[in-house]
């Protein structure tokens, strides 16, 4: 880009995350902050992890009107991109480190900059991650973000799960397929439920905390971002098993009760994407355990269906009869494919 791309690296993105602005308590920033020999300005970064520990890494791109509308704020963009990056390294057990983001921008607006580096600042504290690098060009709108996280073991991967598990998810599901829905004005909401909404959608929490503390007790784990069905479909793939789930099961929140039909709600919490929740299964002798780390993290944790033979998904109702899911997959913002 030539305007100014320097400066705009040096104004908006060259101090993002690092340990000056995170709390000195937090015993996570002190592993980022080893870890990362250097940032910004030179031609590459460098981690540098201790013995034995694995790098883990991700990347996702957003493209404006695909995955997010074009009318978002540059602040919910950002903070949206990053967390939703951040939620793989959970989905993996990994500890956040350091990310690097791509930027393509329709032209150099110093507002959209300020607001959107303001965003990722933010979100970069919450979850003790920095900014060691990226590209900025000129374009449509398109935000790319790889994180790299460490792992002291070999992660939590979707080919684990063994028969008879139990599976799990976290939090609550279908609240960013209702965001989406107020958003796109299909759904009329209470502002109060609308901001909660919102900010599931743009703030979804990674459940960094939760997808360290279950190395050693999951056996498998995928993040919840095309919908729980579908992405369930793929840790049965990945692991050569089948599972029966009890829809009615579904851990809901009161805001998504409060907005729509029952019905309505345990279809997007069913098939909804972008909740970015973790799908997990765990030996049933695990349940006392994964209840005290609920209660101890203070994140929900649900027990949804069962691991069993075979390569089959079935859902079941309340009284036990089999259901057949209307839709399994997500539907992107407009319509398009991932
Ligand atoms: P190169 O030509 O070596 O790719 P660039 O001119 O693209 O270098 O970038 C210069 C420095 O600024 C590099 O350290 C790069 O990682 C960093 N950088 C570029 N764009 C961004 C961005 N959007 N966010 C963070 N760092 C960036
Ligand atoms: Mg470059």
């Amino acid at each position: 880009m030539s305007l100014g791309e320097f400066d705009i690296i040096r104004r908006y993105f060259s101090d993002i995350g690092f340990a000056a602005e995170i709390d000195s308590a937090a015993a996570t920033s002190n592993a980022q902050q080893h870890a990362i020999e250097l940032g910004v300005g030179d031609d590459c970064a460098i981690l540098q992890l201790p013995p034995g520990e694995r790098l883990a890494l991700s990347i996702d791109t957003l493209v404006a009107d695909v995955h997010f509308p074009a009318t978002a704020t540059a602040f919910d963009i950002a903070t949206r991109a990053l967390a939703t990056a951040v939620s793989d390294l959970a989905a993996m057990g990994a500890r956040p480190l350091a990310f690097t983001l791509a930027l393509t921008l329709p032209q150099p607006d110093e507002l959209w900059l300020l607001d959107f580096s303001d965003g990722l600042r933010e979100s970069a504290a919450r979850y003790r991650v920095a900014l060691i690098g990226g590209d900025t060009t000129r374009g449509p709108l398109t935000i790319t973000v790889q994180v790299h996280g460490s792992l002291r073991t070999g992660g939590l991967r979707r080919s684990g799960a063994q028969v008879g598990d139990g599976v799990f998810v976290s939090g609550t599901l279908g609240d960013a397929a209702a965001a989406l829905a107020v958003l796109q004005g299909r759904l009329s909401a209470q502002p109060e439920q609308a901001h909660f909404l919102h900010e599931r959608f743009y703030r979804p929490t990674a459940r960094v905390v939760l997808g360290e503390a279950l190395l050693g007790v999951a056996t498998a784990a995928i993040d919840i971002s095309d919908g729980l069905l579908a992405d369930l479909g793929h840790v049965l793939r990945a692991s050569a098993v089948g599972a029966e789930c009890v829809l009615s099961r579904l851990p809901m929140s009161e805001a998504l009760l409060a907005v729509t039909t029952r019905e309505q709600a345990q279809q997007w919490a069913q098939s909804g994407g972008d909740d970015y929740e973790l799908c997990f299964t765990a030996p049933l002798s695990a349940r006392e355990h994964l209840r005290e780390l609920a209660e101890m993290l203070d994140v929900p944790i649900t027990e949804i269906g069962l691991i069993t033979e075979g390569d089959a998904l079935l859902c079941r109702d309340a009284s036990g009869a089999i259901v057949t899911p209307a839709q399994s997959g997500y539907q992107h913002f407009s319509g398009a494919a991932h």
